[in-house]
């Protein structure tokens, strides 16, 4: 089955001149263009939920997708994905890559790396220790 990458019909792609989201727009159809119906849905509904207001719309004018079925989506997702059976069904060429991690790290200030042995307790310690 061969397929097909959705042309987004957003009001960025549409106009004319270049938009930084088009070229985001085309990834998220060609990444949908991979995905079964299920998995496209809760993409949709992921990005849907991360455009906050109007994101159901919008995500529904990139992909295709209708709205109903992108909130359909997220309720799968909001509940876990609990009535969703994790069938793979490709199992043939399971290259997965793991996931990178491409951001700077989450928190710039990590307190406590291997530091802990400076806790004031070496005092203690020395008491102990055979001399
Ligand atoms: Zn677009």
């Amino acid at each position: 089955m061969p397929t097909e990458i959705v042309a987004c019909q957003c009001p960025h792609c549409q106009q004319e001149g270049d938009h930084p989201d088009q070229a985001l727009h085309v990834w998220m159809n060609l990444l949908m263009s991979r995905l079964d119906e299920a998995q496209r849905r809760w993409y949709a509904a992921l990005e849907a939920q991360r455009l906050g207001h109007g994101g159901d719309r919008l995500v529904a004018q990139i992909t295709g997708l209708g709205e109903k079925t992108i909130r359909r989506g997220r309720a799968e997702l909001h509940a876990s994905l609990a009535d969703c059976p994790d069938e793979r069904v490709r199992r043939s060429g399971a290259g997965r890559t793991p996931t990178e991690k491409k951001r700077p790290s989450d928190s710039p200030g990590v307190a406590g790396t291997g530091d802990t042995r400076n806790g004031g307790r070496s005092d203690e310690r020395a008491e102990v220790g055979p001399q």
